[in-house]
């Protein structure tokens, strides 16, 4: 057989291993994918319990504005499934000394799109608001390649106090510590907004005056199902060389070596495990690669699921859910109160939530989080059943410089060989779908 007769390997079957294989499908390429666990789709992955309650392990929609994910749902024939958040309870509120104030309206992610109910909404002193608004008003940064954290960005151009606001909706989504989180990497556009406009919220007040010229779209998108329907969809339709339970143990440029000992040959190899167990899989076989991926980190988080009886909950649950300010004295960094986000998370009469803490131990984790949610929410009773979903470790830090390590990395490797998924270009679904495509594509 020539090298150009054999499979393309890809080693992990989350969505990034999935999308690889799906383009390759598409192109026409023969692909063999080796996936360690007994099931596709890594950490996506969706519960329904026999009485109707519908929970996602990590993410539960991902944005259309990057559209490869919603892209590639549609090759696969899934828009009669898709669902968005509901726009009737399209309520957040904002934990402050230990109240809920509802969230300023007309925000975007955290950018106010006028000054007065912003400076009405109490979610920073008077003071810390208009220091916040004042953004308007100071001078951008020079231009520059080097790259800044997040910490560093918010109080340069909004002020101290903005970061107890900002950080959690911003640095909740990287699971990093915002004096660490790369705004290359994590918040490109923000930074082309200080240089285009001067001003974010100058930028982001002229791009929303765009839109609203053009229809309303929903900015999130899921499926009736939840996040697993991608997932079968894609087992359903790649109809190429699919093995579960088949643990790599060693990766080179036209190789991988399983951990029964047999070695399969490929006329290219896409890595699409996370850059820890990457490093690895290279350490012995591209020990100049293996080196720059350990530079990559990975953080930790637990999210707590909890199910209640409606008449349980004294809050009216007419919203989306709670972002903690960053000053809180609570492990708690926020609450997804996902049967009244989306129609069908939960029967009815019955509340679905998530609750998201940092680090803890599962069983303090989840303690914690029956305590929390009852305190601010009003509950009485034991949940009906709960789950703890423990990520400590598993969540990519996107540190300073980030981008020109992924450079570092990408430059040690041969080739035919790529890296792909969460670790790299993005942690959203949209990326990971994006950058694993495109590596396909080039291979
Ligand atoms: C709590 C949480 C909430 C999130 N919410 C959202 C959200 O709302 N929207 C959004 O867009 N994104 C969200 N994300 C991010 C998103 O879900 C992930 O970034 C994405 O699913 C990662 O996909 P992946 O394919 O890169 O990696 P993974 O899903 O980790 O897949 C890697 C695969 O490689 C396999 N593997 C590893 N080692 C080997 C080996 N040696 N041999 C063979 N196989 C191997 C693993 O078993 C796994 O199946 C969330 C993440 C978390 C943790």
């Amino acid at each position: 057989m020539t090298t150009h007769q054999l499979p393309v390997l890809i080693v992990g079957g989350g969505i990034a291993g999935l999308s690889a294989a799906w383009e390759l499908q598409r192109l026409g390429v023969p692909y063999t994918l080796l996936e360690a666990a007994g099931r596709l789709g890594g950490k996506i992955g969706t519960e329904i319990t026999p009485d109707g309650y519908l929970i996602e392990q990590v993410a539960d929609a991902f944005i259309v504005q990057k559209p490869y994910a919603e892209q590639l749902a549609r090759e696969l024939g899934l828009a009669p499934h898709f669902i968005h958040p509901r726009p009737d309870t399209r309520h957040l509120y904002f934990l402050k000394r230990g109240v809920l104030l509802p969230f300023p309206p007309r925000l975007k992610l955290f950018v106010p799109l006028e000054d007065q109910s912003f400076l009405d909404s109490g979610v920073l002193s008077p003071e810390g608001l208009r220091r916040f608004l004042a953004e308007q008003e100071v001078a951008p940064k020079a231009p520059t390649t080097e790259d800044e954290s997040l910490e560093s960005f918010i109080v340069r151009r909004f002020g101290p106090e903005a970061l107890d606001f900002v950080v959690p909706l911003m640095a909740g989504i990287y699971v990093a510590k915002a004096s660490e989180l790369s705004m290359q990497a994590a918040f490109a556009p923000y930074l082309e907004m200080e240089q285009r406009y001067g001003s974010v919220i100058r930028g982001v007040r002229t791009a929303q005056r765009e839109l609203d010229n053009q229809p309303a779209r929903p900015v999130f998108l899921s499926f009736q199902g939840g996040m697993q329907t991608l997932i079968s969809a894609l087992e359903q339709q790649l109809t190429g060389d699919i093995r579960l339970n088949t643990p790599v143990a060693e990766v080179d440029d036209h190789a991988v070596r399983l951990h029964s000992g047999e070695t399969l040959q490929g006329r290219a190899v896409i890595v699409a495990a996370p850059a820890w167990k990457t490093r690895e899989l290279l350490a012995r076989t591209q020990p100049a690669a293996a080196q720059q991926l350990a530079q990559l980190r990975a953080n930790g988080s637990v999210a707590v699921a909890l199910a209640y009886r409606t008449d349980q909950i004294a809050h009216t649950l007419n919203m989306h859910g709670v972002i903690v300010d960053r000053q809180e004295d609570t492990p708690l960094s926020a609450i997804t109160l996902h049967s009244s986000k989306m129609h069908g998370r939960a029967p009815e009469g019955g509340v679905l939530l998530r609750a998201f803490m940092g680090a803890l131990e599962p069983a303090e984790a989840l303690q914690a989080a029956q305590r929390e949610v009852a305190r601010l929410l009003g509950v009485t009773g034991e949940p009906l059943f709960s789950r703890v979903l423990d990520w400590r470790g598993q969540n990519p830090a996107y540190q300073l410089g980030h981008l020109r390590q992924i450079e570092r990395i990408n430059a040690a490797l041969p080739p035919t060989l790529r890296v792909v998924g969460a670790s790299y270009g993005g942690v959203g679904i949209p990326d990971c779908v994006r950058y694993a495509r495109a590596a396909a594509r080039e291979l």
